[in-house]
Formats: structure tokens, C-alpha cells, sequence
């Protein structure tokens, strides 16, 4: 039972440490973000453990924004070498809580990117066009062709958060749906789209935070909606449905990274090196010219 009781607890020190370790240590000199902030396979996500105001060990400053500059700037040519090779497509799946950042990662990672390779498809309540569909259907006309980058700002996993939340389906509906986009992400990569999945990670007081400065701000205003003071409410709702949704979707094909996003310098930051990690491992090359070079003829 003693024995028993003592594993149990060294799984969870073993669980929780290396993580927290890895974590702190990412800013003195480690830089695979992509293995400090996965959302573990087959693990449960428990967001008491991932703290949203977490730094990751790096300090705002200089060095950061240089980081942050570098990142940019890798993005744009790992696109244009995405957009040249047309082999593979790279989806990039937002969600968070209201005033959780979509936007402002959208603006800010996205700087440095050729709009012509990329899209942003934002998800709405869907329409009744849309409702008399599958799920999925409006979901699988936006995934990106091969050579671009799509972004989706919300996605399919609002049919398992909101709809969830407020009972918009029967759970035997909603339940269903967790194998079926696992099932659904499976396609796509093994079509040579890859995935990557982030959750802006904000804490309540954060998202108060946020509220107040909307209403102050008169360029903030025009964002704020009584529904997103009424959805508030649900915060334990949602966090429960979150949690969820990443334990049962977080694949090894197709990952959700947990990002800290209290502080929108870190935020940016780790999503730009998730990008540039992700894009850089799918080692692309720009195709040979169909001709040979050397027999062009200068009239
Ligand atoms: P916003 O992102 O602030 O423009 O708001 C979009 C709204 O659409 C949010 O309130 C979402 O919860 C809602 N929404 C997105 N997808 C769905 C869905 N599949 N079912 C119901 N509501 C949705
Ligand atoms: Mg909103």
C-alpha cells in the first residue's frame, strides 16, 4: 500500500518535474520550445499546471525582440520556400478564451509573411447553410493548399468547447466529435498538411484585465461584446471543456501547444519558434529550374 501510495507519487514528481525544469531552463541557452510546451500525448492536461504568466526563463528586453526579429524574418523565407517546393500545407489552429490574443499573434507573427501565400479564416457562429452540414464541412474548404500557410482563428474544436458549454448539440453529438477530428487530422497530414495547434493560455484576471482596457480604450472598443461579459461566466466550464479537447486531440501527428500568453512578448515569441521549428524540420528544398541555366541564350 506504503509502496504503492510512494510510486504513485514519484509518477507524479516525475510528471510534473522535468517539465517545470525544462521549462525554466529553455531561456538559459535550450531552444526547443516545441518540447517545453506540447501538450503530452496521451497525457491529461490539468491547466492548474501550466502557469500563464510563465516566462519560460527568458527576460523582456533586447534579446527578445532580436529573437522575436530573427523568427520573422526565418518565417518569411521558410513561406517563400514553402510556397516555392508546393509540396506540403501548414495549418495553424488558434483558440483561447475572449481576449485571449488570437488577434494580436495573428498581427504580429504574421508580420513579416507574404499575404500571398497565407490565409486567415476566421470561424463564426456558423450559419444555417453551414448547420445543415457535418461539422466539419466548412472547416475542410479552408485547409490550406499545398505551398500555403492557413491560420484559423477558431476552428472545429469550437464544436466541442461552445458547443459544449452551452449545450448547442446532445453530448451523444459533441462526444462523438473528438475521435471524428482526430480522425479528420489524421487525413490531413497523411496528405501532407501539417498541423500545429496553439491554446492561448490567459488566466481570469488577465482576461478582466483585457475587458477594462477595451472599454477604456477607445481603438480597443469596437472588440468588446456583451456576450464576451456573459461567456465570463462559464470560465469553469470552458476550462473543463479546454482541457478535455487537448487531452483527447493532442496527437503526435497533429500537437497542441499550451502557450503562455499572459505576457504578449512571450506569447509571440513562442509561437514564432514553434513556426520556425516546424517549417525548418520539414527540411524543403526550391525546386531545380526546368532548364538548364547555363544554356540560356542573352539576345
Ligand atoms: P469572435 O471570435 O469574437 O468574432 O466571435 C466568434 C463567435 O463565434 C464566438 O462567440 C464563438 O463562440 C462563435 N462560434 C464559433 N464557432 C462556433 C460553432 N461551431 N458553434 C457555435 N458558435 C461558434
Ligand atoms: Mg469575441
Amino acid at each position: 500500500m506504503i509502496l504503492r501510495e510512494l510510486h504513485c507519487d514519484v509518477n507524479i514528481l516525475l510528471h510534473v518535474l522535468p517539465d517545470e525544469n525544462r521549462r525554466q531552463r529553455l531561456g538559459r541557452g535550450m531552444t526547443d520550445f516545441r518540447k517545453a510546451l506540447i501538450a503530452k500525448p496521451g497525457r491529461k492536461v490539468k491547466f492548474s499546471q501550466w502557469d500563464p504568466d510563465d516566462t519560460l526563463g527568458f527576460h523582456k528586453g533586447a534579446k527578445c525582440e532580436a529573437k522575436l526579429a530573427d523568427n520573422l524574418a526565418k518565417l518569411d523565407s521558410l513561406q517563400n520556400l514553402l510556397y516555392a517546393e508546393k509540396k506540403h500545407a501548414l495549418l495553424i489552429v488558434l483558440q483561447a478564451m475572449d481576449a485571449g490574443g488570437k488577434d494580436g499573434t495573428i498581427r504580429h507573427v504574421m508580420s513579416g509573411v507574404n499575404p500571398q501565400g497565407c490565409s486567415v479564416t476566421s470561424f463564426k457562429t456558423p450559419t444555417a447553410d453551414e448547420l445543415s452540414h457535418d461539422f466539419l464541412w466548412r472547416i475542410h474548404k479552408a485547409v490550406p493548399a499545398a505551398g500555403y500557410l492557413g491560420i484559423f482563428n477558431r476552428s472545429h474544436y469550437e464544436d466541442v468547447l461552445v458547443v459544449r458549454v452551452h449545450e448547442l448539440v446532445p453530448k451523444s453529438v459533441w462526444s462523438a466529435r473528438y475521435d471524428q477530428i482526430n480522425e479528420f487530422e489524421k487525413e490531413l497530414t497523411q496528405n501532407r498538411v501539417t498541423i500545429l495547434k496553439f491554446f492561448l493560455h490567459i488566466s481570469k484576471d488577465e482576461q478582466k484585465k483585457r475587458f477594462l482596457e477595451r472599454i477604456d480604450d477607445v481603438d480597443k472598443r469596437w472588440k468588446i461584446s456583451a456576450s464576451d461579459f456573459g461567456e465570463r461566466k462559464f470560465w469553469a466550464e470552458y476550462v473543463e471543456a479546454y482541457e478535455e479537447a487537448l487531452t483527447r486531440c493532442s496527437t503526435n501527428r497533429a500537437p497542441w501547444y499550451i502557450i503562455p500568453a499572459n505576457k504578449k512578448w512571450i506569447r509571440n515569441l513562442a509561437v514564432s519558434s514553434i513556426l520556425v521549428e516546424t517549417l525548418e524540420d520539414l527540411k524543403m528544398k526550391y525546386p531545380k529550374p526546368s532548364f538548364d541555366v547555363q544554356d540560356l541564350k542573352w539576345k
